[in-house]
């Protein structure tokens, strides 16, 4: 097969593999075999520049607008992560940031397996929930978002406040909603993300309720107008305000450090409560992150690292034997 007949297969595969993971939650490859493909398609389009195209899946942010609900726009895009999958890697997207940026510092934070979301207050009230969706346009899901007991209804900011994070369902309401499915003879979810993205997408809000979801918040959006410097500022700062934050993360100064903190929560994974599926690593400071500036996607500042595939069997395995 050609190299161009290679590349149009690919874009037609991942479109396919998206539509079932993004729109019927129904994924039939693995993340990492997803990803696999992911990386051919990149390397042999940066080796065809001449077969370029905007809609292919690796310039795109592959998501999803249902009907159903209302749509909204996003004031910002909401985007996507590059993603590296290994030490060398790593190395390469800190030396980018140096060249650039004198004596960076990064945050690196876990990676939650589940959907991305953004808040809106005004006047110290909530005012909408609204996911990725496409990127641009996402759907308003408050009424499902609103069922979940950590998210603040009021905070005691009166300006405008927007944080994004991600909403996934815990492991243990995973086994609980599995159990029930199968009492009920319903098909089982996959996996925990499945489940959270299902449920988060049904008009019904009493089914969210029931299924016990949570949520993280990782990202202030306006945090400068707020004279916040930093993302563990912001961290801080909306924690304060009263988001659920992870206290799991770790400012480093290096690939090394950075890689240290990696395989530190690379072999706690299993034990935590929630799925995550790699760790992302952020340039601490907001005002280079903006001077960095983004792709067609992604932002520069941030990359996200992939747990390899061996560690997902791993982690199957130890559910298996738990049962
Ligand atoms: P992504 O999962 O690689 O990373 C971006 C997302 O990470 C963000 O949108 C955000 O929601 C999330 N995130 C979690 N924790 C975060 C944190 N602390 N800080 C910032 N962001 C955080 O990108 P994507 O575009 O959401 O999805 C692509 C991935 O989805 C693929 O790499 C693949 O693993 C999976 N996928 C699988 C299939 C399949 O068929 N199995 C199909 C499509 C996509």
């Amino acid at each position: 097969m050609t190299e161009e007949k290679r590349i149009e297969q690919l874009r037609k595969q991942l479109e396919k593999y998206a539509i079932e993971y993004y729109i019927n939650d129904a994924p039939s490859v693995s993340d990492q075999e997803y990803d696999r493909l992911m990386q051919e398609l990149i390397a042999l389009e940066e080796k065809h520049p001449e077969l370029y195209d905007p809609n292919s899946p690796s310039q795109r942010i592959i998501g999803s607008v249902l009907k159903g609900f209302e749509k909204v726009v996003h004031a910002q895009r909401m985007l996507s992560l590059s993603n590296v999958f290994n030490k060398e890697e790593i190395e390469d997207f800190v030396a980018r940031i140096q060249k650039q940026v004198p004596n960076p510092e990064f945050v690196v934070e876990c990676k939650y397996d589940g959907l991305a979301m953004s808040l809106l207050y005004e006047h110290g009230r909530f005012v909408r929930a609204v996911t990725r969706g496409d990127g641009s346009v996402g759907e308003d899901v408050s009424n499902n978002v609103k069922m979940i007991q950590s998210i603040p209804l009021y905070i005691e900011e009166k300006g405008p406040v927007e944080v994004r994070g991600e909403v996934y369902m815990p492991k243990k309401s995973f086994e609980l909603l599995n159990e029930l499915q199968e009492t009920l003879h319903l098909p089982l979810f996959a996996n925990p993300r499945n489940a959270a993205a299902g449920t988060i997408r049904n008009l019904d809000s009493n089914i969210a309720k029931k299924r016990k979801l949570d949520a993280y918040w990782y990202y202030f959006q306006n945090a400068m107008d707020y004279g916040i410097k930093s993302q563990q500022e912001s961290l801080e700062a909306m924690k304060q305000l009263g988001f659920r934050v992870n206290e799991t993360y770790r400012v480093c100064k290096s690939a090394e450090e950075i890689w240290t903190f990696i395989q530190e929560m690379a072999s706690k994974r299993s034990a935590l409560p929630y799925e995550i599926d790699g760790m992302v690593i952020k340039l601490n400071d907001l005002a280079a992150q903006r001077s960095l500036g983004i792709t067609a996607k992604a932002p520069r500042y941030a990359t996200a690292y992939k747990f390899p595939a061996e560690e997902v069997t791993t982690r199957l395995l130890d559910i298996t034997l738990s049962v």
